[in-house]
């Protein structure tokens, strides 16, 4: 009887014909190579030869295939990355001398410039090109909600005609070009759909994760100065209501009492857990979505940008320091973005696709928004926790939608292998193809369940590294053209050119390890922090002249594979030995009662720096003195003596970002006891488990 109020413009069981009718149609959806679609994957560009171990020819073939067109894109740049472009549209072509840039603060200012003198909107290649070719029926969006039963599809054509409705409302209210409009929505459809009402009109993003708290959001709209807002009245997640509305308004206020009156507009969709009648309102300010967008016209034409006007910002995770606000821009993030998102997955229209990652961080926007609409896949998005309410939700999900593309965190996969194998063995997995995971290095235990239970050894996986600055996958496989190694990214994206540095900033050849650096600018890297070039330029180019610095240790292998093994401030120097954290910690989860482990480096009087270990246990009772010694003996036996933590610090729970990375920043502190350094917990997801860490210190 709960069932669906909150979505008044489907009923259940029109629904549910839809989405059955629309399945098979995008089952049954074959592209072929003569038509528009298939030109798109540019047959003389991309030769494609069949392969056994697929249902249809790969994009890229085999090592060579990628080899001959990495070299291109490392040779000659703008030639190569001008004929991707050319698969876009664009109401203006670029410059001939689109590709400009200086990498080397000893030059002046850091700057760069792709398709320079080109105009475009990714709007256009995103919804209207599907739209305008016949495909506008093809399923964009599929929804499920907090509770089991609440569904909803949206195809090409309806998803065009909201963006164009709210666009039009934005330029009701006089949102114009440049300006930022902050959205703080959950995970709903209409999430996607206001940032891309926002590009329609040249209106700059700044998506903050609807989790954040009151004072996180505050500080985000002052920085950017938004007028406008978006949100919802409050939204269940699991079992808990979170008070959107209520957040927001508080947000409001501090960020009034800190000077910054700016924001006139707040536009709040109603969800059903919180109706109207409860939701807190401030007249003449708050305005709801059902009232002003579907009586809008449903065409706006588009807003035609410079391939480098602002397109979104974005806040990193915040992981090691105050979050940096990432400014991406149009063309080269457009180029980059699509590119990536078809070669990285295979990914062909009609294909389904889901990403687990929420909008709020980068990987919503490129590889859940931006990406497969720029490919025309039709995509699953999801408004609850993968264990809600029970831990087989994602892989019935798989089931039940026929998913193809499957890209999570590791973060998730190891929250869900606790429960057995039995929860996802008892789903049909038979239509996936492909498994991708993102965010923080995995751990051989955790790939290795991934490739046999999840994905039956058929799915190739994707370990994608990247960063929200990249704005795409940087060093990744592409499934089928080589194979993989659990626990490495392996080769470079075609364009990305990575180096290891040693600390004196020389490369070093080979295999080796040291310092990830980029050597060459790539078409989506960001332009800027907003607000703070100067903070740009100093974060991520002067560490080493003439480099992007990552901030990630790394280490290449004989087959020229690449390895993250943590962030750079968290290797460690045991004895003149460099440990790398992510090492010690997949040595510590591939013991069978281990669920996760966060390691890092604290100072020691004659080692220089000791390996300090907090360890999740799957249960409480195995959190014994033995254990512990039995810990200490796999990663001496996979790692040696050196690198056995002088410290096992047993942790109910890990201080995590809201997108699931270990904020390894605050394990130190409290390793060292430096209680009042904490330092910004603002983008913690749960700040109750440092308290439960103190106290269990010593255990
Ligand atoms: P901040 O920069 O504010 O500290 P953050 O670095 O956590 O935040 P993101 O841009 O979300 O913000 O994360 C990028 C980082 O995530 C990378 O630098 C890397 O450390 C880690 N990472 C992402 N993908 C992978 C991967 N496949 N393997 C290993 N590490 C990864
Ligand atoms: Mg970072």
């Amino acid at each position: 009887q709960v069932a669906r109020t909150h979505e008044p413009r489907y009923d259940v069981t029109a629904l549910k014909e839809e989405l059955k009718m629309h399945r098979i149609q995008v089952l049954s959806k074959q592209f072929n190579l003569d038509s528009e679609a298939g030109q798109q994957v540019g047959v003389t560009l991309f030769p494609t030869a069949g392969s056994q171990a697929y249902d249809r020819p790969p994009l890229i073939k085999d090592r060579s295939d990628y080899e001959r067109l990495h070299k291109w894109s490392i040779d000659d740049p703008a030639g190569f990355w001008a004929e991707i472009a050319k698969d876009f549209f664009w109401s203006k072509k670029w410059d001939d001398n689109h590709h400009t840039y200086n990498f080397d603060m000893r030059k002046g200012r850091i700057e760069c410039n792709w398709f320079k003198g080109g105009k475009t909107n990714i709007t256009y290649n995103c919804l209207d090109r599907w739209v305008a070719s016949g495909h506008g029926n093809q399923l964009c969006f599929i929804w499920e909600g907090n509770d089991l039963g609440h569904e909803r599809v949206m195809t090409y054509q309806q998803v065009l005609n909201d963006v164009c409705r709210v666009a039009n409302w934005l330029r009701a209210q006089g949102v114009k070009k440049g300006d930022c409009v902050t959205i703080y929505l959950p995970m709903i459809c209409e999430l996607p759909i206001a940032m891309l009402a926002c590009a329609r009109i040249g209106a700059v993003h700044s998506v903050v994760f609807a989790g954040f708290s009151a004072d996180a959001l505050a500080q985000r709209i002052q920085d950017c100065k938004s007028k406008l807002l978006f949100t919802s009245s409050a939204v269940n997640r699991g079992p808990k209501r979170v008070d959107l509305k209520h957040i927001v308004d508080d947000a409001i206020s501090i960020a009034e009492r800190n000077g910054y009156k700016g924001v006139k507009r707040v536009l709040v969709y109603e969800k059903s857990a919180l109706p109207r009648e409860q939701t807190p309102w401030v007249a003449g300010r708050d305005v709801w979505w059902r009232d002003e967008i579907p009586n809008r016209p449903e065409f706006c034409s588009p807003e035609w940008m410079d391939a480098e006007d602002p397109l979104f910002m974005l806040y990193t995770s915040g992981s090691t320091g105050q979050p940096k606000g990432v400014l991406h821009t149009t063309g080269g993030y457009m180029v980059q973005t699509g590119t990536a998102n078809k070669y990285v997955f295979d990914l062909r229209p009609g294909d389904v696709y889901w990403c687990t990652a929420d909008c709020g961080w980068i990987t919503g926007h490129t590889f859940l928004t931006y990406g497969p609409l720029l490919n025309g896949a039709s995509c699953v998005l999801f408004g609850s926790t993968p264990a809600y309410p029970d831990p087989g939700r994602c892989w019935n999900m798989i089931e039940k939608y026929k998913v193809r593309v499957f890209y999570t965190a590791p973060t998730l996969l190891r929250s869900l292998m606790q429960f057995g194998d039995k929860w996802v063995t008892a789903h049909d997995r038979s239509s996936l193809r492909i498994l991708g995971t993102v965010g923080e290095p995995i751990n051989p235990h955790a790939w290795n369940w991934f490739n046999e239970v999840v994905g039956e050894k058929r799915c190739p996986i994707v370990d994608t590294w990247w960063q929200t600055e990249t704005g795409a996958a940087m060093i990744t496989p592409l499934p089928y053209a080589w194979a993989t190694k659990p626990g490495s990214a392996t080769l470079p994206f075609f364009g990305v050119q990575p180096v290891i540095l040693n600390d004196k900033g020389e490369e070093l050849q080979g295999a080796c390890e040291g310092i990830l650096a980029i050597k060459k600018p790539w078409p989506s890297i960001m332009r800027t922090v907003y607000g703070d070039h100067e903070r740009f330029e100093k974060t991520y180019f002067s560490a080493f002249k003439g480099y992007y610095f990552t901030g990630d240790g790394c280490r290449r292998d004989e087959d020229g594979y690449y390895w993250i093994t943590g962030r750079v401030d968290d290797v460690i120097n045991v004895s003149g030995h460099r440990v790398g954290t992510a090492e010690v910690e997949s040595a510590l989860t591939s013991h069978p009662q281990c669920a996760e482990a966060a390691v890092i480096g604290t100072p020691h009087n004659i080692k220089g720096e000791a390996v300090y270990a907090y360890v999740t246990m799957l249960s409480e009772s195995d959190c014994t003195p033995a254990m512990k010694k039995e810990l200490v003996e796999i990663v001496k036996r996979q790692i040696g003596s050196f690198a056995i933590p002088d410290c096992i610090h047993w942790a109910p729970g890990l201080p995590k970002t809201r997108s699931g990375k270990i904020m390894r920043r605050i394990l130190r502190k409290i390793a060292t006891g430096a209680y009042d350094e904490l330092g910004d917990t603002s983008t913690l997801a749960e700040p109750g488990v440092v308290d439960t860490l103190i106290s269990m210190k010593g255990k």
